[in-house]
């Protein structure tokens, strides 16, 4: 079955942290190797080395984008994979406490509990508190990974990176630094945002790439482990055959994303601003999740991030509200897929746990058009309204 077209009058896509459109550079880079070009970089015949330069032309790109050498760039698949290629690789390597943000996607806070690491504390805006992080050094001066994303998947923060790899250096020199800039990628300069850390995660279908592919940078000198064995690919470090398709899209899409990214930041900041004023004007008691003192100030958010708590309704209930009047959004996450799971973001940034209060992400993306906003503005304070009148749930408001 084919999808909802992107860019269709439909509905109003507002989650694209979620995923975004493939970009059209990346469509058209990558379709020719779902088609007539195809080949196993590994092997050694002329149509294994067309899909081998293929991919060495990829990688060059992309090192180039995120400030690496192209024998520093581990493809992947996708951002959960390099994210738990990191912290088990290197726990892997080199046993030892590992330490991690409050905030972590669950692709680095998952594989970090289960290593027995600790979690450090964010401030009310969503931002690594840096005492916090020296403390927890100190108290672990043989630490062997740090985990810090650029910026957070949910409220949008972008976390004081190069500040929390200088308290490593200084505090736990053995330590290695990870930053998942998943997210980052999509608005920030990589290269700058990342450039203190030793191993940087990143995802295509985040930043108008395919989905499925992603890079693990591996700074020369980092120790890590590989967890995938098999064929020796990507230097050991990560086997399987290569998804020379996927590969191709991503570098596309990142070069595009590069070429684009201060234009595309602007353009839809002043969107997102637009919206937030407008929603946080008609809706009563609303408020911006990481904007605790309710001012205008969004430096610390990445421009396609809008994060609201909205008393008196379920994040449910409004989905699908917004849902049926053709708004695409998501809860990210008061409750993480339907499940009554508060987030772990909301709850390190100090937001109460209160079941009446509704988290809703709109985010927002390339494709981004003023209509998308005046839809939202349309729908959302009368959703609000009507669950509000209805008691604060679905059920409430279909009876
Ligand atoms: N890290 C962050 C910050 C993310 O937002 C995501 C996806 O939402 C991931 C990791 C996982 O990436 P992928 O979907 O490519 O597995």
């Amino acid at each position: 079955m084919a999808g909802v077209p992107a860019g269709s009058d439909a509905f109003a896509y507002l989650d694209h942290a979620a995923t975004t459109p493939l970009r059209p550079e990346a469509r058209a880079a990558l379709l020719p190797w779902l088609g007539e070009s195809f080949g196993n970089p590994s092997g050694a015949h002329p149509v294994a080395r067309a899909a081998r330069k293929a991919i060495d032309e990829a990688r060059d790109a992309i090192a180039a984008v995120l400030g690496c050498a192209p024998n520093e760039v581990v493809f992947t698949g996708g951002g959960t994979e390099a994210d738990n290629l990191a912290v088990r690789g290197v726990a892997a390597a080199r046993p030892g406490p590992v330490l991690c943000s409050a905030v972590e996607h669950h692709a680095v806070l998952h594989p970090v509990e289960h290593l027995g690491g600790k979690t450090v504390a964010v401030d009310r805006r969503g931002r690594l508190d840096l005492d916090a992080l020296a403390d927890a050094l100190d108290a672990h001066p043989d630490a062997t990974l740090v985990s810090v994303m650029g910026a957070n998947n949910e409220v949008g923060t972008v976390q004081p990176v190069a500040a929390a790899a200088g308290l490593v250096r200084e505090r736990a020199p053995g330590a290695v630094v990870h930053c998942d800039a998943v997210q980052a990628a999509a608005w920030l300069d990589p290269a700058e945002l990342t450039a203190g850390a030793d191993l940087v995660s990143v995802s295509a279908h985040k930043f108008g790439g395919p989905q499925g592919v992603g890079v693990l940078v591996v700074r020369r000198g980092t120790p890590l482990q590989a967890q995938l064995l098999g064929g020796g690919q990507e230097r050991e470090l990560r086997s399987g055959t290569h998804n020379v398709a996927g590969i191709v899209g991503m570098a596309a899409a990142l070069v595009a994303k590069a070429e684009h990214r201060a234009g595309e930041a602007a353009r839809v900041g002043a969107l997102r601003d637009r919206l937030a004023a407008g929603l946080l004007g008609a809706i009563d008691g609303a408020f911006e999740t990481a904007v605790p003192d309710g001012g205008a100030d969004r430096s610390h958010i990445l421009p396609g991030t809008l994060h609201l708590g909205i008393p008196g309704v379920e994040s449910e209930a409004l989905l699908f509200l917004l849902d049926e009047a053709g708004v695409c959004a998501s809860a990210a996450s008061a409750c993480a897929s339907g499940a009554q799971e508060a987030s772990h973001v909301l709850a390190a940034m100090g937001v109460p746990a209160d079941p009446d209060l509704g988290a809703l992400r709109l985010s927002l993306g390339w494709t981004s058009t003023p209509a998308d906003v005046d839809r939202v503005l349309d729908v959302l304070p009368a959703a609000v309204a009507r669950l509000r009148d209805a008691g604060g749930t679905s059920a409430g408001a279909q009876a």
